[in-house]
């Protein structure tokens, strides 16, 4: 049996059942199953109540009994504790009753979701004796490892593919980082990785720091839950790249009915993503236990991964919660992105395009019904994906500075003032 370290048991194969040491390991040695976290619930349970999370910090470490790090943590200390924003407008637009947006657009200190998941991939990399990190990245996961890094004086190498939008790479490139940019795909970049990761003594935070990894994903899903007044909404929608996310905001929410923090009750989680790399949500559409791996061409880069590692354990998430997976056009995320920057005032990046855009099919198909309740996971920046919609939000009206130029504009344009 492994030794117990905090709150943490050992890590579980989630096909066989065997457990390892807490260590910086994340396959089965016996079936290659991904290994999973295991938690001292009963224990968790006494210290993570209502009422004592009334007094901790606003940040996703106040449901520190449930994240994987043995100690204190030590970086990303302020990350999470993002807004969920009731959108009301969006939701007349989209034809629902009640909407939320949990928008960790504006997560600390990289603007995405991925702050979650690295604050909690180097805690736990410091605890191990690493010093230097790394990872196979879309794009976001760069730049949170690269800033995370910085702040907590560790060495960074980020791997990314070499199509990557500007943003993203500068993004990674300011904080010092080793930035390796690799003529390939996601997939590919990936599979580089992973022999790396058996070659050099770092910690790969998506590949043998893993299990740990994606833990950070379920501070999300407690934050939901909490800010909706104790409460796991009816339906969630969730962005899919690895299927990562997806899967853990499930397990928070089985979590957090585990230890008493809300009451079990239905509740759908359904998956987006792009129709350009879409293996999840194909398989779904199929009827299939199984994804079909794919080449992808979206302009949703952050999502852009054909060979999703959780894919398998998505899918089995919409069996058991009655969710579906929906896919959206490269039109369609950009029509996503404005309609929630003009109902909204939120500018996302084209991941949360894609998280509207498929909202919106799935409440128009009766997937999730018109008169019930739903959250979005709006999960990274507009701001790093200009390249994205530049060209498609309007143009601006160039005058000289005289009042006589902006008379005769507001002439020409009349509806310009209408409200
Ligand atoms: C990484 C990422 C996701 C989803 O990632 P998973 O691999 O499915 O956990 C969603 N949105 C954005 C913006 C991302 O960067
Ligand atoms: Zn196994």
């Amino acid at each position: 049996m492994a030794k117990t370290q905090g709150f943490m048991q050992a890590l579980r194969c989630r096909e066989c059942g065997r457990t390892y040491d807490l260590e910086a390991r994340h396959v089965c040695e016996f079936d290659f199953g991904p290994l999973e976290v295991v938690y001292d619930y009963d224990r968790a349970k006494k210290s993570l109540t209502r009422q004592a999370l009334a007094s901790r910090p606003h940040s996703m470490w106040r449901y520190r009994e449930l994240l994987p790090v043995a100690g204190e943590p030590t970086v990303g200390l302020q990350v999470g504790f993002t807004p969920l924003v009731r959108a009301d407008r969006l939701a007349r637009k989209l034809g629902i009753r009640e909407l939320w947006i949990k928008n960790d657009a504006v997560n600390y200190p990289t603007l995405s979701f991925k702050d979650r998941v690295v604050s909690v991939a180097l805690s736990r990399a410091r605890e191990l004796g690493f010093d230097v990190v790394a990872c196979a990245s879309t794009g976001n996961l760069a730049n949170s490892v690269a800033a995370n890094a910085a702040s907590a004086g560790m060495k960074a190498f980020v791997f990314i593919p070499s199509d990557l939008e500007q943003g993203k790479v500068i993004n990674s490139l300011v904080y010092g980082a080793n930035v390796i940019s690799i003529k390939g795909h996601y997939d590919e970049v990936n599979r580089l990785c992973a022999e790396i990761a058996g070659k050099y003594h770092w910690a790969f935070v998506n590949v043998n720091m893993r299990p740990y990894y994606a833990e950070g994903s379920k501070s999300q899903g407690f934050e939901i839950v909490e800010q909706l007044g104790w409460r796991i909404p009816r339906h969630t929608v969730v962005p899919m790249a690895s299927g990562s996310l997806l899967t853990k905001i499930q397990k928070s929410y089985q979590e957090a009915v585990k230890i008493g923090l809300v009451e079990d009750g239905e509740y759908s989680v359904h998956g987006a993503q792009a129709t350009g790399c879409s293996p999840i949500s194909a398989a779904y559409k199929a009827g299939l236990d199984f994804f079909k791996p794919v080449k992808p061409n979206t302009i949703a880069k952050s999502l852009a991964i054909g060979t999703p590692a959780d894919g398998f354990y998505a899918l089995k998430v919409f069996k058991e919660t009655g969710g579906a997976a929906e896919d959206v056009t490269d039109d369609e995320i950009r029509e996503g992105i404005k309609l929630l920057a003009e109902t909204e005032g939120i500018f996302s990046e084209t991941a949360g395009g894609v998280t509207v855009g498929c909202a919106k099919k799935l409440i128009a198909s009766g997937k999730i019904p018109a008169d019930d309740s739903a959250v979005l996971c709006i999960t990274g920046n507009g701001l790093k994906t200009l390249d994205a919609v530049a060209g498609h939000v309007g143009q601006t009206r160039e005058i000289r500075p005289s009042l006589r130029e902006f008379d005769a504009l507001v002439e020409k344009e009349a509806q310009m003032i209408s409200r």
